[in-house]
């Protein structure tokens, strides 16, 4: 389908059609809507914003879409990197209203609506003493990060998001509501675990719980040497499978728990969630203590969902940044890291390592259209800047630290993915991956509608 922007979009006719609520830029709420999680798409205007309340509304609103010629947005969280869920001129799907839970407490499964935040999924299924593990933000929405794969605090226990996910329902081009299990359209169901908003709007997931109350986790900031920084991943990768961690190597933020005079200086600021035995957990965590005298230690025993920490929505920081896989962390990685960071002057400035590793590793490759199990670190680097004067200069500089830490390696997870071209999307999905996710874009929507998304453009 060719899309090009057209004002013909009847939106009497939605606004009667639909049990969810329609915004065009006249109305009130029309700001709050279209407002996503990164700052630099404030000033994108779609056309239509619909948020839609059932499974029916979403056929509706891609009837409409397809018809007006329009470009298409699905939006669940709105934390899109790349401003996908947004679109100048577009018709943006808003699940955000979506926002049902049922808890199966016999079978440990619970079917959640795609616009609940992983927040507000947590904190219901914890009062049941249940957990599903998502990533590493409250305010992230269900839909971007189920289809996108799913790294987390639980990822080494009990694997990615879609390792949990049983079955979905999903809207597809046509307008069909479609149950994709195993079992049923078993294609579709490999493909959204991992290919993202390609295939369909997903209303609904069927996902398993854990048991899991407690955990022992929150953020243990350490200085960043090259021994603590080596150390720390070498207590990462040794440590059981119930502890998953993220390291950011970064300048350390003027918090106030911080004393002044590490302000700006390169920390360790480790987050650190353990899902096991609580007594063990601590042992284990000390470890990470003995690495160096802490600098602030927040570890405690918490509620699961508590180690999302507060989120202020008025924080909205400008950063670019890029995401690859590691297979060794050498004592030169470490010095290539503190390197970079020592070489910027950028406001702030980030390495995030995240060790994998455990059930995420177990599922074969080919299993999910996520096809990199068996790297063994996520890397992500990022630099915030200042305005249009600072940015060409942080994201070459990104480039470059990338470059050194990569070795030419251009795989990356998709749900980090910016704006970065075909070439990055294609190594994302390694290679049978991408023939058969091309095959099953054909089968499901040969004309493309929904290509605002890191695209898979379909096999003909
Ligand atoms: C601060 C921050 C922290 C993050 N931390 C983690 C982490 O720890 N682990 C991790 O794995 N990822 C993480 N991510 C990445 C995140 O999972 C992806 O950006 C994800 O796509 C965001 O989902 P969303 O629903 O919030 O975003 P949206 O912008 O609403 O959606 C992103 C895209 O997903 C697709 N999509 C969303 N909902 C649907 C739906 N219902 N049906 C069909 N397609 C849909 C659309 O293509 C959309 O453009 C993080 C991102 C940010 C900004």
């Amino acid at each position: 389908m060719s899309i090009a922007a057209s004002p013909n979009v009847d939106v009497e006719r939605l606004r009667r059609e639909l049990r969810g609520q329609v915004f065009t830029p006249e109305d009130a709420g029309y700001h709050d809507a279209q407002r996503l999680f990164v700052p630099v798409y404030d000033g994108v205007r779609p056309a239509v914003i619909a948020q839609v309340a059932e499974a029916s509304d979403v056929a509706t609103v891609l009837s409409a879409a397809r018809e007006a010629g329009l470009p298409l947005a699905i939006r669940s969280g709105g934390h899109s990197a790349a401003g996908h869920s947004t679109s100048d001129g577009g018709i943006v799907i808003d699940v955000r209203g979506l926002k049902s839970l049922e808890i199966d407490l016999e079978s440990k499964t619970a079917w959640a609506d795609s616009g609940l935040s992983a927040a507000e999924y947590s904190n219901e299924t914890n009062a049941q003493g249940l957990a599903t593990g998502l990533g590493d933000t409250g305010s992230v929405g269900l839909g971007g990060i189920t289809l996108g794969g799913g790294i987390g605090f639980l990822v080494r226990k009990h694997g990615m998001t879609i390792d949990s996910l049983l079955a979905a329902e999903v809207v597809t081009a046509d307008g069909e509501v479609v149950h994709t299990d195993p079992a049923s359209h078993p294609d579709l169901f490999w493909a959204i675990r991992g290919g993202g908003g390609n295939f369909g709007v997903a209303t609904r997931f069927k996902l398993r719980l854990q048991p899991l109350d407690k955990i022992v986790g929150g953020m243990m900031i350490l200085p960043a040497t090259i021994d603590t920084i080596v150390g720390f991943i070498a207590e990462a990768e040794q440590a059981p499978e119930e502890l998953s961690t993220i390291a950011n190597v970064m300048t350390c933020p003027p918090m106030p728990f911080v004393p002044e005079e590490f302000h700006g200086s390169l920390v360790i600021m480790g987050l650190v969630a353990w899902c096991g035995d609580l007594d063990e957990g601590q042992k284990v965590i000390d470890r990470f203590r003995s690495l160096a005298r802490p600098i602030a230690d927040m570890v405690q025993e918490m509620p699961y969902p508590e180690i999302y920490g507060p989120e202020d929505e008025e924080y909205r920081p400008l950063a670019v940044a890029r995401t690859m896989w590691a297979d060794s962390f050498e004592l030169a990685t470490a010095e290539t890291i503190l390197g970079f960071l020592e070489d910027s002057d950028a406001p702030m400035r980030v390495a995030q390592l995240r060790v994998l590793g455990g059930a995420m590793s177990r599922v074969p490759n080919d299993a999910t259209a996520f096809a990199h199990r068996d790297r063994k670190m996520m890397v992500n680097v990022a630099s915030f800047y200042e305005g249009p004067d600072d940015r060409s200069r942080r994201e070459e500089w990104v480039s470059d630290f990338a470059k050194a830490l990569s070795n030419g390696d251009l795989g990356g997870y998709v749900g980090f993915l910016a704006d970065e071209g075909e070439e990055r999307v294609r190594a994302a999905y390694p290679g049978a991956t991408w023939d058969r996710l091309r095959r099953i874009k054909g089968q499901y929507d040969p004309d493309n509608l929904f290509q605002l998304n890191q695209n898979i453009p379909p096999a003909s």
